[in-house]
């Protein structure tokens, strides 16, 4: 995971969202230095030569008022625009977000929470551990695709955080969809639950058919897709996108 900081005037006066809400960044094209402003033709955004922009979803992890600064908390995975990008941006490298998307409301009467999430939901994760009432507990079950990816968290004083390794070729979120399974949901949590879209169908699947808890207990996103195929800068299939 590497921190990109997002710097400029045009940032005065960001809201600062609830925990776990979310920025669109947009970044150039691959192999372009310049940043080009999409403009929306009714239907989508698109670029003035008719290509579709770079624009992936990030959660805005700190913005510091007083200096007009953004932190953004970006993992780094193969072949990934964005990821590609953050791994070599260098200060000066032009950059664009827009929002911030609603956060998390969570019900401050909870007797406890289960937060539950990949690599990309750290950054979320990390934000709700900062904001969750002090004296309800709170259960994390992180899934790691590397090991070394484990980080220190923010301080919770009720919050006890275990670390899940993906197992080697498994798919994303197995390791997360079985501890998931298997928790113990005491009357009165609320979950929030972040990650691979497959895995989160599994765990919605879970949840809300099999256990028969009710939407408002649980909050599953879907937060990236596997794709077995390459993408295109809008993150589709190129065959798609055309
Ligand atoms: C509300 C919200 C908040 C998010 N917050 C964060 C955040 O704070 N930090 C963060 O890193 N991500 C976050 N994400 C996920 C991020 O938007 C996706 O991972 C995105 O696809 C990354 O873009 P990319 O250009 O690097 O890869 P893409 O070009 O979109 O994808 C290229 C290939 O990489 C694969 N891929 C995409 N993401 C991953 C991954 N994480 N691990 C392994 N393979 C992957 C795809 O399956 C595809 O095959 C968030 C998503 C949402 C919806």
């Amino acid at each position: 995971m590497v921190r990109v900081t997002l710097v400029g005037q045009e940032l005065t006066g960001f809201p600062v969202p609830g925990p776990a809400a979310s920025v669109r960044l947009l970044i150039p094209l691959a192999g372009r230095p310049e940043l080009v402003i999409p403009e929306w033709n009714g239907n989508e955004f698109l670029l003035p030569d008719e290509q579709r922009p770079t624009i992936r979803t990030f959660t805005p992890r700190y913005y510091r008022t007083k200096t007009n600064e953004l932190d953004l908390d970006i993992v780094l995975h193969e072949d990934g625009a964005t990821s590609t990008w953050a791994a070599s941006a260098s200060p000066g490298v032009p950059a664009a977000i827009s929002g911030p998307g609603r956060g998390y409301s969570f019900d401050s009467g909870a007797s406890a929470f289960l937060l539950a999430g990949d690599e990309t939901a750290i950054p979320a994760i990390a934000q709700l551990l900062e904001a969750l009432p002090r004296t309800t507990p709170v259960h994390a079950l992180i899934e790691l695709a590397h090991t070394d990816a484990r980080m220190a968290l923010p301080d919770h004083p009720r919050t006890t955080i275990e670390w899940l390794d993906l197992p080697a070729g498994g798919a994303p979120g197995t390791a997360l969809v079985a501890a998931v399974e298997e928790a113990h949901l005491t009357e009165g949590v609320r979950l929030w639950v972040a990650g691979e879209a497959a895995a989160m169908h599994k765990i919605r699947q879970h949840l809300f058919k099999l256990r028969g808890l009710s939407r408002s207990d649980a909050t599953v996103r879907g937060y990236w897709k596997k794709r077995d195929w390459p993408v295109g800068p809008d993150g589709l299939q190129p065959a798609d996108s055309g």
